[in-house]
């Protein structure tokens, strides 16, 4: 499956695919709302799905191909819009599963956008910045119209971040003209916004800050396992650090996991990871199995990897109160099933993890009028939308007597379903 090292990455879900894993929840959605078969097709279905071919010279001289895609599932509510992805495990099937989580995300929180996801099945880290600009230049020469700022936008995700978006940008200006608007989480001097790169991560706090005293748990000095400290983990740790004062007594990257009972720092953890340091060398950490980061007590547990981490073979072996999805799709239904029986609180990924296309509709609302709002603008912003996103999934759960995820879903799908009914696409 892939060259990049993962020594001790724990098995990913055996279940279902990522592209089943979202189709199930729409199906379960969809039946509490009634929504007949034959539109349900039509709401599965992707719009348009690129496949390109990108070449690579790689150091040992040889030539390899790799695979850029583009899925546009569902435009009804505006542009499309989603993440690039560059990872070994990328495929049709995942880039479509999450281009549709996108579809239900921006329609839960209710900002102008369709949704899409792009990815390259490269070893990223394996690969130079020469190599990585050549294969995101390749990829915007090849799907040149099918993205634009009115059209299609992408922004940060796996492996993907500020430079790459300026890549973009770049030379999709070469073709069209330059439009900072055709890409969001681009570097500050480009016009990206204030708040972007963390954005992700401060959404989940905000809507942890929500969902914790609904179940009557203390934040303040509460433990926290992080799986994945990348952008999305990163930044979550660190706010929650600063803001409650919450413990980080684990964290995993794919080069393997630690535990600290008393907690450790994450700004110095962020610093000496983007030094090129390792998990493992922090002081005062204990390294252990990957596979046993999930097992570890504490009050939230955040995964903030890739998907389907938490499956049948391991949701029994969680100890945490509370589930703070920062990765698309990290859970499959059947642990959301044990999970459910266990009375663990789970926060889907379609609302926690929504502050980072929430934030990338400000950048790409700034860009269109040619202004920039500070930080503080942009923080209270996001807290805002978000804060109502939980309230209504908070009601809709108590009012539908189910998971919070099925709520989200049924409120994205509802949504959709009522501007293409009003457009008179079905
Ligand atoms: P990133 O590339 O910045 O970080 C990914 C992190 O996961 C890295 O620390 C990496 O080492 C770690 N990782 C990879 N494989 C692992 C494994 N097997 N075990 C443990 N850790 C592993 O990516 P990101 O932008 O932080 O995205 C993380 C997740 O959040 C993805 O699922 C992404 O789709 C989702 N997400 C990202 C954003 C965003 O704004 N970046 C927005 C919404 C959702």
């Amino acid at each position: 499956m892939t060259e990049l090292a993962q020594p001790a990455a724990p098995a990913a879900s055996v279940d279902l695919s990522d592209y089943e894993i979202v189709n199930h929840h729409f199906d379960a959605a969809a039946d509490r709302l009634g929504l007949a078969d034959d539109l349900r097709e039509v709401f599965r279905t992707p719009y348009r799905e690129v496949k390109v071919q990108i070449p690579l010279r790689m150091h040992d001289g040889a030539c390899r191909v790799f695979h850029g895609y583009r899925v546009q599932h569902n435009g009804a509510r505006g542009p499309y819009k989603g993440g690039l992805r560059y990872h070994p495990r990328v495929d049709l099937h995942e880039v479509r599963a999450l281009a549709a989580l996108m579809t239900w995300k921006t329609a839960l929180v209710g900002i102008p956008f369709g949704g899409a996801k792009g990815g390259v099945d490269c070893p990223a880290g394996d690969l130079d910045a020469g190599q990585l600009e050549r294969i995101t230049r390749q990829l915007v020469d090849k799907l040149d119209e099918t993205i634009g700022p009115q059209r299609d936008i992408a922004a940060p995700d796996v492996n993907t971040d500020a430079q790459v978006m300026a890549w973009i940008m770049d030379e999709w200006g070469k073709l069209h003209g330059d439009a900072p608007a055709v890409v969001t989480g681009k570097p500050l001097s480009l016009g990206g916004s204030f708040g972007r790169e963390t954005a992700t991560g401060r959404g989940l706090i905000d809507v942890l800050g929500d969902a914790a005293p609904a179940i009557g748990l203390e934040l303040e000095g509460a433990r926290m396992v992080v799986q994945g400290f990348g952008n999305v983990g990163s930044a979550a740790a660190r706010i929650a650090h600063g803001r409650h004062g919450c413990r980080i007594v684990g964290v995993a990257d794919e080069h393997g996991a630690v535990h600290a009972e008393q907690g450790l720092d994450p700004d110095a953890l962020h610093r000496h990871l983007r030094a090129g340091g390792r998990l493992a060398e922090l002081p005062g950490v204990e390294p252990i199995d990957p596979g046993d980061l999930l097992a570890l007590e504490c009050e939230v547990l955040v995964p903030a990897a890739l998907g389907g981490m938490i499956h049948a073979g391991n949701a029994d072996r969680l100890r945490c109160r509370l589930l703070l999805e920062g990765a698309n799709s990290p859970t499959t239904p059947k642990a959301d099933a044990i999970l459910h029986d266990r009375g663990v609180h789970v926060v889907p990924d379609v609302l926690a993890n929504a502050g980072g296309v929430i934030v990338s509709y400000f950048e790409w609302v700034q860009n269109l009028q040619h202004f920039r709002w500070d930080e503080r603008e942009v923080h209270e912003r996001l807290a805002r939308v978000l804060r109502r996103a939980h309230g209504e999934v908070a009601e809709r759960a108590e009012r539908w007597g189910t998971p919070m995820r099925q709520a989200a879903y049924g409120l994205g799908i509802e949504r959709v379903v009522e501007v293409a009914r009003t457009r008179g696409k079905v």
